[in-house]
């Protein structure tokens, strides 16, 4: 037998718990499927913390999309009366030998951010523990702070149910096939089968390999997460007196701290992590993993540099640009490709339920998606720069 829907959600994590409640609360009927149990710690979502921050330096086209996320975040919190998004503040830091702050200031120009310009001496003036050296520029964005994403995700997952949602865990979608006149896709469990009308793929670093056959130029990178105990001022490292810092160290290549929550203080390299595979990540954590972060924390931030309490694996899933994929399949209109990751989307997961829930109420978003297409994935250049060993799925 086939159980019907309007709209099936393949993955519950950030994107799809929130795809799944905005689509309920329109009063869809929506089934949604994840392999785990949503939050869990085999994805990009676990962690403790993520970072939100509103001049955006990836591109200005992502600001009006974050501000209504900070809408969305406040409005969850809200509803579920816990607390899932915190504003402390945080500061970018810069090599001005590379692009430096440019693209915040461009962001912050467009869309009227209020960010304060410090001079590497004004910020340790201001945050003592932080020591950025003199080729470095700063940006405070008194707008950033924290999403708790495991409290967002149960959130979006509680209210889905609530608006009707039938929302099914350890529950793998293992085959779909669209008909061919384009007005249902099935898919298949190990329960069964199942049909709607249209069908939403947020599989985060498992979306690759589900639509193999377009041959997304996408790969998944191994991130490791460190939680360190403060070797000095561990106070200067409370929510209260910091908030989260971002530094790019050289052109082109970044770590990041939160502020200690209570865990401990979450900092972590972002991007230069290897090329892996979702079911096959390393998630094991090595001495070489840590001895490279430590070298940056002790040049930039040395009271930092102390006892280890806690590390994680994580993945990003990354496009060449670093840009999102947030389109319908190529092939088929009634199925949307919803890929917001390449390490800075968690902070959309909240917008990213009404921009897939117009997609698939009006056929389209009131936001400016023309960067997150998929037609862009599909040019000789961008299939160029992701050579078959890279790609999480075999390339025929
Ligand atoms: C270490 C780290 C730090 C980050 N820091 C930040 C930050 O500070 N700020 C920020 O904005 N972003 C950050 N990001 C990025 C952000 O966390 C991700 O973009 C976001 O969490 C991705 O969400 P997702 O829904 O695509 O993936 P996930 O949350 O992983 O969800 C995908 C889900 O799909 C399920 N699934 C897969 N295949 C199937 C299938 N066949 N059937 C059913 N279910 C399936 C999986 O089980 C999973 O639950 C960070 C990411 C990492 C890894």
């Amino acid at each position: 037998m086939t159980t019907t829907a309007d709209v099936i959600v393949v993955g519950l994590g950030a994107h799809g718990s929130s795809i799944a409640c905005h689509l309920a609360r329109r009063g869809l009927k929506v089934i949604g499927f994840d392999s785990h149990h949503p939050p869990h710690t085999f994805g990009s979502s676990h962690g403790g913390s993520r970072i939100i921050r509103e001049a955006y330096s990836e591109g200005e086209f992502y600001v009006p999309l974050v501000k209504r996320s900070y809408e969305l975040f406040e409005d969850l919190q809200e509803r579920t009366g816990r607390e899932v998004i915190r504003i402390t503040g945080g500061i970018s830091i810069a090599d001005r030998r590379g692009k430096g702050l440019s693209g915040i200031r461009a962001s912050a120009a467009a869309h009227g951010s209020p960010i304060e310009y410090l001079e590497p001496e004004q910020v340790t003036e201001r945050f003592p523990v932080l020591h950025p050296h003199e080729h470095m520029e700063a940006a405070f964005d008194p707008r950033a702070g924290a999403v708790f994403p495991e409290v967002a995700i149960q959130g979006h997952l509680d209210e889905a149910v609530k608006a009707g949602a039938d929302l099914r865990f350890d529950e793998p979608v293992t085959k779909w096939r669209p008909d061919r006149a384009g007005n249902s896709v099935q898919v298949e469990t190990k329960s069964g089968t199942f049909e709607a009308k249209q069908l939403v793929f947020a599989a985060g670093a498992w979306l690759p390999e589900l639509v193999s056959k377009l041959r997304l130029p996408m790969w998944i990178e191994r991130q490791v997460l460190f939680w360190f105990e403060p070797k000095a001022n561990a106070e200067a490292f409370r929510p209260e007196n910091i908030g989260n810092h971002a530094w790019e160290y050289e052109p082109g290549h970044s770590f990041y701290a939160q502020p200690d929550f209570g865990e401990g203080v979450k900092v972590a390299l972002h991007h230069d992590g290897s090329a892996s595979d979702p079911d096959r990540l390393d998630r094991r954590v090595s001495g070489e993993d840590e001895a490279a972060l430590r070298t940056q924390i002790e040049r930039y931030v040395p009271d930092l540099n102390g006892k280890l309490l806690n590390s994680a694996v994580c993945m990003y899933t990354d496009t060449p640009d670093l840009n999102f994929l947030i389109d319908f399949h190529p092939g088929h209109r009634n199925i949307v490709l919803a890929s917001p990751c390449s390490g800075h989307g968690f902070k959309f997961s909240a917008v990213m339920g009404e921009i897939v829930a117009d997609m698939v109420t009006e056929g389209q978003s009131r936001f400016d998606l023309s960067q997150f297409g998929v037609e862009r994935l599909l040019s000789e250049e961008s299939q160029a720069a992701c050579p078959p060993e890279k790609r999480p799925y075999e390339v025929n």
